[in-house]
């Protein structure tokens, strides 16, 4: 198995497939909506499709009503998705054969490590059922192996961050794609609906570029091509401290979309013109279609609330 798997890099050709996959465990939040909006501009620069996908599988983190808010707020920043919404929990099934197959294959294992047993390690998984045969249980996770490829280097070159790369084995070992809980780990479900959606190009905050690694070696086990990336920089309050739901960031009012979305277009490094602050956010989404150029977007994982371009 290729320990880098060539993306989609040299087909420029191939019709474009970008989405936006928000988790309901808040509202829709400037954050968010950052990154909803950088994927939605990249696909339609593009001339291509964006798709909209809520990763619910999370259930006890599920917030009520937020699923329908997002969509919602997405609409009245004039966001429509060219497609079908997928919701994660209506694919649970599919989520669990191929967790199956993976454990016939013999590269998924069934463990029953808890937290203290996993505490000494600091994050690195030991091995330690690896090699155990447990029998299939419902309150064993479902971890994958990461000893089983040529040399366990997982490294892509980001459009934005350049070269990122980890050695799985030694950075993080075996990992988990079904939880002692039973809920299918987003690691998991997102490779595989990216897959299913034919997604060809994934734009999202860089807090997620540590996972990325991780999802190269599950495409290279279904043995499918990666996507191309795109990770942006998260906006912090501070060091350390992201702009999130879970931080209890105000939910966007869809009242205010035309002067949210030129704050938005600004805090993505676009520059908007003077004449477009107040402009319907059709207009504004055009105008940021046509112009986005993600190389405006500092190289940096991080970026101040404070030190954001002034509006
Ligand atoms: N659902 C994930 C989140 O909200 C994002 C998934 C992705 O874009 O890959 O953090």
């Amino acid at each position: 198995m290729p320990a880098t798997s060539p993306a989609y890099s040299q087909d420029a050709a191939l019709p474009y497939i970008g989405r936006f996959a928000p988790t309901p465990s808040g509202y829709l939040h400037f954050g968010s909506l950052l990154a909803a909006l950088a994927s939605y501009l990249d696909a339609h620069h593009r001339q291509g499709t964006w798709l909209v996908r809520m990763e619910d599988l999370d259930l006890p983190r599920n917030k009520r009503g937020a699923a329908e808010h997002i969509l919602a707020t997405l609409a009245a920043f004039g966001m429509h998705p060219q497609g079908e919404v997928w919701v994660q929990s209506e694919r649970q099934l599919l989520y669990q054969q191929q967790i199956q197959a993976l454990i016939d294959q013999g590269h998924a294992y069934y463990c029953d490590c808890s937290r203290s047993d996993l505490s000494p390690y600091q994050g690195i998984y030991p091995g330690t059922c690896r090699d155990r045969n447990l029998p299939p249980a419902k309150d064993h996770a479902v971890r994958i192996r990461t000893d089983n490829s040529v040399d366990g280097h997982y490294s892509f070159i980001d459009r934005l961050q350049g070269h990122y790369s980890q050695h799985l084995p030694s950075e993080l070992g075996d990992f988990v794609i079904r939880r002692r809980d039973g809920i299918v780990a987003y690691q998991l479900a997102v490779v595989m609906d990216d897959i299913a959606q034919g997604v060809t190009d994934v734009v999202r905050g860089a807090d997620l570029l540590d996972s990325t690694p991780r999802q190269l070696h599950l495409y290279a086990l279904l043995g499918v091509r990666p996507p191309r990336y795109l990770h942006t920089p998260l906006v912090v309050r501070q060091q350390g401290e992201k702009l999130s739901k879970r931080l209890g960031s105000k939910p966007l009012d869809p009242a205010l979309a035309s002067v949210t979305l030129y704050k938005a277009l600004a805090a993505l490094y676009q520059a908007p013109p003077a004449e477009l602050h107040g402009a319907p956010p059709a207009e504004q989404l055009a105008w940021g279609a046509a112009h986005w150029d993600p190389s405006r977007l500092p190289v940096t994982r991080e970026i101040l609330q404070d030190q954001l371009p002034a509006v």
